[in-house]
């Protein structure tokens, strides 16, 4: 009871954390991870030894809260479980932010799109099956539901088409808010009506084909770059009340910081990147921040400025983060000691994003 006062106080966001297994690939040793807190599941522990000037052994303690920590055993189902009734709230009307941040090969893909089979299957198809699921139920209370969905990624601040015919990089999409309706559209994007949740993973598997594609010519595209899946949906009673909602679930770009002290052309190209991407992150960090401090101080806070204009991902997002709305991050982390210090950035943002 206390903790959902706490979760209303904060304005709708969360912040899971998500610790994936180590893989057979994975040649480097196991980080110092402990998950003490068994039967809440918020608790994580990272500690880090070193030896100081003096030989002496220092080890140092971190430690870090969240709404949710998933141990490296959760299985997808195991982490729906505690995502699918957020997701389901876009059919009454909430808009719903579902975001996957950490460095890359921690587990943002796994977690979103996640493996070809049902059991590896991740938030996104899980997402889009409880929706409809929602929709047929609710068909038998005088609601009928139609759905439409776009699939773009932000690359370098500029957007691609990822359901796009065969114009990859070639258009230039626009970010246009209507600010009588609140309605977001993005120029010349194609926009998929929905009629099944199969149909949804082919073109989930269209998408994916294309960044992969697009991968050979730049390298490691997706790892680069944000997409952005929009289901929107909109639902009309028997008595003619309508309702509109949405559900966007964003696997950001990788976290990572790069170590460029020289640049040639293709590092220039990199620096370029890596800019754009630390500049998006941090800019949706801010935006989250405000949005949960305003959510906080409640109506005293009206008014208040939240800087969505400083990315293309939070200003296509503005709609969808304010007003009506519902905001989840995954951070996702590796358990590698190789990665700790980029574990703990990690952490550090989205400790104050929480
Ligand atoms: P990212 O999108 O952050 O770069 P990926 O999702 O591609 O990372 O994950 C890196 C690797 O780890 C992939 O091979 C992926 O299949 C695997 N992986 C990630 N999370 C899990 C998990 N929970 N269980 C099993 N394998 C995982």
């Amino acid at each position: 009871r206390l903790h959902n006062m706490v979760q209303e106080l904060k304005g709708n966001i969360r912040v899971f954390c998500r610790v994936r297994p180590v893989l057979p690939a994975d040649s480097d040793e196991e980080a110092d991870m402990a998950f003490p807190d068994k039967r809440e599941n918020k608790e994580i522990v990272l500690s880090s030894s070193s030896e100081s000037a003096t030989g002496q052994e220092r080890k140092e303690v971190y430690n870090f809260g969240f709404d949710k920590v998933f141990e490296p055993s959760a299985s997808q189902a195991d982490v729906f479980e505690e995502i699918s009734q957020l997701a389901q709230s876009c059919t009454d009307g909430y808009n719903v932010c579902i975001f996957a941040y950490g460095q890359t090969g921690s587990g943002k893909s796994f977690t979103m799109e996640g493996g070809p089979t049902e059991a590896t299957a991740g938030m996104i198809p899980r997402a889009v099956v409880q929706v409809f699921r929602v929709a047929e139920e609710m068909k038998s209370k005088g609601w009928e539901y139609t759905m439409e969905g776009q699939f773009l990624e932000i690359y370098n601040e500029t957007i691609n088409d990822l359901l796009g015919a065969h114009d990859f990089d070639k258009k230039k999409h626009e970010i246009k808010h209507d600010p009588k309706t609140g309605a977001t559209r993005v120029t010349d994007i194609n926009v998929v009506p929905l009629h099944s949740a199969s149909q949804v993973r082919s073109l989930l598997g269209v998408a994916q084909k294309r960044r992969s594609v697009a991968a050979t010519m730049v390298n490691e595209r997706s790892s680069r770059s944000h997409s952005v899946f929009t289901l929107r949906i909109r639902g009309v009673s028997a008595a003619g009340e309508r309702c509109e909602g949405s559900l966007n679930l964003v696997d950001l770009a990788g976290s990572e910081r790069l170590n460029v002290s020289f640049a040639n052309g293709a590092e220039r190209e990199r620096v370029k990147e890596t800019q754009a991407i630390n500049k998006s992150l941090s800019a949706l960090g801010d935006v989250i921040a405000a949005l949960g401090e305003k959510g906080a101080a409640g109506p005293a806070a009206e008014g208040k400025h939240i800087p969505y204009r400083n990315s293309k991902l939070t200003y296509l997002l503005q709609n969808s983060l304010s007003g009506n709305s519902k905001t989840l991050m995954f951070l996702n982390l590796s358990p590698l000691a190789a990665h700790l210090n980029e574990s703990l950035t990690s952490l550090r943002f989205a400790t104050k994003v929480n």
